[in-house]
């Protein structure tokens, strides 16, 4: 003789034939027991994750701050790029590489051959 448990209510209907079922889970009592059911699976699965998220925090695993960078000025050694519009501090502009010299400046070392670099290393 088969019967009907009902995990809800955590009890067997002494038929299990659909007219029973039927009726015991449109009971009063079988519709509490589901809720109540419910709802104690939710405070568990509440409790599991606190408990994990507390043990996670103990043993170190979630900073104190989740977001470091959330506020307040970037960490040392962010590349910050030097401004452009640079209009020359103390002493004027800097000096450009490879700028022709002023008029009456010495001329540049490397404009001709030294004398004796060209000649021939010995004679015939
Ligand atoms: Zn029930």
């Amino acid at each position: 003789m088969p019967k009907y448990y009902c995990d809800y209510c955590d009890t067997y209907l002494t038929h299990d034939s659909p007219s029973v079922r039927k009726t015991h889970c449109q009971g009063r009592k079988h519709k509490e027991n589901v809720k109540i059911y419910y709802q104690k699976w939710m405070e568990e699965q509440a409790q599991n994750l606190i408990d994990q998220t507390t043990a996670a925090f103990q043993a170190g695993k979630i900073a104190q701050n989740p977001f470091p960078n959330a506020s307040g000025p970037p960490p040392r050694g962010t590349m910050i790029p030097p401004p452009t519009n640079y209009s020359g501090g103390p002493g004027g502009p800097p000096p450009q590489p490879g700028a022709p010299p002023g008029p009456g400046g010495p001329p540049p070392p490397m404009m001709g051959p030294p004398p004796m670099m060209m000649a021939p290393p010995g004679g015939p």
